[in-house]
């Protein structure tokens, strides 16, 4: 049959359902109608235009204010970029891009130009803290059929660069060294460390775990998120002196993360930069102060604490020269992200800081974006865009404080200490590292219920379905 038969039937079949039969329970039973769908790894070319287009000013240039002025400027707003820093960058260290986040990338034309530099890895194993024995293991392949979209690892700065050559391709406007001093609300304006003020009709604060806009839509809160009990060191290797190492080139062999788990640590590895760097996460408890910390002694500190591991993680930290110490925080659900007179919210890291332990921090601000947008696209007067932030705060804080709660139950999941609970957890992966079937497992990446709640999430669908749904019950409470 024509390609062109099966879409208009499909356009058909998913419009006689969709609007009108909302699943409100967990189900993947309607999938079927998406193979019917064209082309979703395509980026998508045609995109519904915002009915009454916005002066948008996002404070913060890094992945999630970025990933929002897309989202936004592909339906017809005008975006300004603010950010303090006189050059763009990211930390030099990896990131995962799940799929739930690669969908949105996917879509929006951004991994056009981050395809070349990411690396799809194979699987994800946990290994035993003492001896690299696999205890838990997820094949990341099966993602992409059953997502839609990649599990993807790169460099940080690669994900910020296409970012920004998207954002840029589209007409945002990004203003380096614009520090924002002042938020005011009143008139959706802020003033710059110059004295400059600048306008729009909504304020976007994207401006991270430091926030500052946080505390202009919250002045009760003090700006920081809460320091968690601990650490984590940061450090590339290059492939090249790994390769010469005979014991440790297997680790290369295919690509796949590694995640030694137990002893009230764990230490996340993978490679990135088209597999020429190693990237390394060591977390670990650590109460002192981060004001006491000097980075002279960081790589020292961290050899230490990892030395009675396995033989094969001791020899990977012996190849590390130098890393970073950073203290890992986490927020907890904000009374709101909008100001009250809904010229101004908050996203992002501002929004719902969390722990690395599901790697979604960016991924959340990366699906805030894209619901936002959404959100904002039927309002047709200014007189609706207050509900429609609304609703996106609901979607969105409900999502996030979830997956910050997820990102925690990994730090009590992964640190037992050798025991009876690391005895039945790791009994938990025991299935899937033999290949047998499993209904759930307490590797959260495995357990089919977490899996599809993380991963098979679209923000712009989920967005759009809960406009759909409030507009319903709307009308059911007025009938
Ligand atoms: C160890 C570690 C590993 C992680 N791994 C992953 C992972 O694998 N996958 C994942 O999805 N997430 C991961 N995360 C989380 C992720 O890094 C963050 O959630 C994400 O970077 C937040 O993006 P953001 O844009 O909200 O904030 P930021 O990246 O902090 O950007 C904020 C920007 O605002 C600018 N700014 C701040 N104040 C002002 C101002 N007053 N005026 C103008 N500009 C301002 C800053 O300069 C900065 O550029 C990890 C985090 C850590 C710590």
């Amino acid at each position: 049959m024509p390609a062109g038969v099966v879409n208009q039937r499909a356009q058909a079949v998913s419009h006689h359902l969709s609007p009108h039969f909302d699943v409100g329970y967990p189900s993947q039973s309607f999938l079927f109608l998406k193979t019917l769908k064209e082309d979703s790894k395509a980026t998508q070319q045609h995109v519904a235009q915002a009915k009454l287009p916005l002066r948008i000013v996002v404070v913060g240039a890094g992945l999630g204010g970025l990933a929002t002025a897309i989202a936004l400027a592909r339906r017809g707003h005008s975006v300004e970029v603010l950010e303090q820093a006189s050059q763009l960058g990211e930390v030099g260290a990896g990131i995962q891009v799940p799929p739930n986040s690669c969908l949105l990338l996917q879509r929006w034309g951004v991994l056009e130009h981050l395809g070349p530099h990411a690396v799809c890895p194979e699987s994800i194993k946990f290994r035993k803290w003492s001896n690299g024995e696999t205890v838990g293991y997820t094949e990341l392949r099966d993602m992409e059929h059953d997502f839609g979209a990649a599990y993807l690892v790169c460099h940080r700065a690669d994900l910020h660069r296409s970012l920004l050559a998207t954002a840029v391709n589209l007409g945002v406007e990004i203003r380096l060294d614009s520090k924002v001093t002042n938020y005011d609300a009143m008139d959706a304006s802020v003033q710059l460390s110059n004295g400059s003020r600048i306008a729009g009709d909504l304020i976007i604060g994207a401006d991270g775990i430091h926030s500052h806009a946080r505390a202009a839509v919250l002045p009760e809160m003090g700006p920081e998120p809460k320091r968690t009990e601990f650490a984590a060191y940061r450090a590339t290797i290059e492939v090249r002196k790994m390769k010469a190492d005979p014991a440790l080139r297997w680790l290369l062999d295919k690509p796949s993360l590694h995640i030694w788990i137990g002893d009230g640590s764990h230490v996340m590895a993978y490679t990135i930069s088209r597999g020429e760097a190693f990237n390394m996460v060591l977390c670990h408890a650590d109460q002192s102060d981060p004001a006491t910390w000097t980075q002279d002694t960081a790589v020292t500190d961290m050899k230490n604490h990892f030395a009675s591991w396995d033989p094969q993680l001791v020899k990977l930290t012996s190849m590390i020269d130098s890393c970073l110490k950073w203290p890992l925080k986490t927020g907890a659900r904000l009374r709101t992200w909008i100001h009250p007179l809904s010229k101004m919210l908050i996203l992002g890291d501002a929004a719902h800081a969390m722990l690395p332990y599901m790697s979604q921090g960016a991924a959340m601000a990366v699906e805030d974006g894209a619901a936002l947008a959404v959100a904002l696209n039927d309002a047709a007067d200014r007189s609706e865009i207050p509900a429609a932030m609304q609703s996106f705060e609901a979607e969105r804080m409900e999502r996030s404080t979830a997956m910050q709660e997820a990102s925690r139950a990994n730090g009590i999941i992964w640190h037992y200490e050798d025991g009876p609970e690391q005895i039945a957890r790791d009994q938990g992966m025991r299935a899937e590292v033999e290949g047998r079937p499993f209904s759930w497992s307490s590797n959260q990446w495995s357990d089919p219920v977490t899996s599809w709640w993380t991963y098979g999430y679209d923000a712009e669908e989920r967005m759009a379905r809960a406009m759909r749904v409030g507009k319903v019950s709307k009308i059911d409470v007025t009938a």
